[in-house]
């Protein structure tokens, strides 16, 4: 009804212009040049109409509309999304319109919004599909991460591209979508093998996020470390963008200092629900995290901005936890800590529930997945 009403005034509207217009050219013209004033309105009429059209004034189709209702969604594989696109990539990305939820007709579309240059609206295609409850099968999410890994890139956030590779590579099959989302930066080259399979992962400095100084006096130098301690910040985070992330993090510090009054921020690395990771109190001194002096000797604490339990945020963002998985391998690598000495602080302290069932399961797999490596690097030695 709306829909109606606003059309007929809008054609109505553009009518009374046109009389209006000739009513005026008319006023200032002799009887005997009516007839042109006529002549000249109808010889511009073509020129009037191009412009409304150009303008979309004039009656449109919608997009939804203009489907193609016998259009068969492409099945959600690799090689299905990444085809390359027809001579009319924008024909085809309509006809898809209104298949969307079909997954392997959004991430076509997706794709092909990126071939076109619309790098946001494909961004907009992804995260409908990233972030979509219930979660996406594993494949269509792998393929989305890689696509949204390009996007990144495109945009220069190298590290969040890079998130999302790895956050992709946690949940993709298929051989050559895995080669795809494998960090350039670990692909085997030839030559001597790379000291690390792990990239450098960037951890992003305490000026980011406007720490407060820390008051040295009251910390304690850390000495070698030979753990590291899993933790959630207990406090819901689903926002992922990075002011979120600094007024999260600014608050703990606080917290920490103010109501705990302890010199610092109690974790030595923060990681924020898309993945950055941030640098909380410094490596050189020993941190506040895991309960009493005891616990905290020799332990680097990481926390994931957010509440896992069951009953709250549930299960951690993928691109949380990939970033978990190299910042731990990294530490690990780092400092020598032996793949047991990976825990939670509920292993440590049993008396907590921190960091819940979902990271318990993330920190146990890690720890598995360092295992055997380990294991398979001894017996090739
Ligand atoms: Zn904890």
């Amino acid at each position: 009804m709306t829909i109606s009403a606003t059309t007929g005034c809008m054609a109505g509207s553009r009518c009374f212009g046109f009389r209006r217009a000739f009513e005026r050219l008319a006023r200032f013209s002799r009887p005997d040049r009516r007839c042109s004033a006529w002549v000249l309105l109808l010889s511009l009429c073509p020129i009037w109409l191009g412009l409304a059209a150009c303008a979309g004034v004039g009656p449109r189709v919608s997009p939804e509309a203009s489907s193609d209702a016998n259009a068969v969604p492409p099945p959600p594989s690799f090689h299905s999304v990444t085809a390359a696109p027809g001579t009319r990539p924008v024909e085809e990305i309509l006809a898809l319109r209104g298949l969307r939820s079909h997954a392997g007709a959004r991430l076509r579309i997706a794709f092909l919004l990126q071939e076109t240059g619309n790098w946001a609206g494909a961004e907009t295609e992804l995260q409908q599909i990233v972030f979509a409850d219930p979660r996406p099968e594993r494949d269509v999410e792998a393929i989305a991460r890689w696509l949204r890994a390009r996007g990144f890139e495109r945009r220069g956030e190298s590290d969040r591209a890079r998130a999302e590779r790895a956050a992709g590579l946690l949940v993709a099959d298929e051989p050559g979508l895995r080669e795809r989302l494998t960090d350039r930066a670990v692909v085997a080259r030839p030559g001597p093998a790379p000291s690390s399979p792990v990239a450098a992962l960037s951890v992003l400095p305490r000026t980011s996020w406007k720490a407060a100084a820390a008051k040295t006096r009251s910390m304690k130098p850390m000495g070698p470390v030979h753990r590291i301690t899993i933790h959630h910040s207990a406090t819901a985070c689903r926002d992922g963008r990075q002011t979120a992330a600094v007024a999260a993090i600014r608050s703990i510090q606080r917290y920490h200092q103010e109501e705990q009054g302890w010199g610092d921020i109690g974790y030595h690395f923060l990681i924020d629900p898309a993945g950055r990771v941030w640098t909380g109190r410094a490596v050189d001194w020993q941190g506040a995290h895991a309960g009493d002096d005891e616990r905290n000797q020799g332990n680097l604490g990481i926390c994931l901005l957010g509440n896992f339990m069951p009953r709250d945020q549930g299960q951690p963002p993928a691109a949380q936890l990939a970033a978990l998985d190299q910042l731990v391998k990294q530490l690990a690598r780092r400092h020598e800590v032996a793949p047991r000495q990976i825990v939670t602080h509920h292993e440590l302290k049993p008396s907590t529930d921190c960091p819940g069932p979902y990271l318990q399961t993330a920190v146990e797999r890690l720890r598995g997945s360092l295992e055997t490596s380990r294991i398979v690097a001894a017996a090739r030695e």
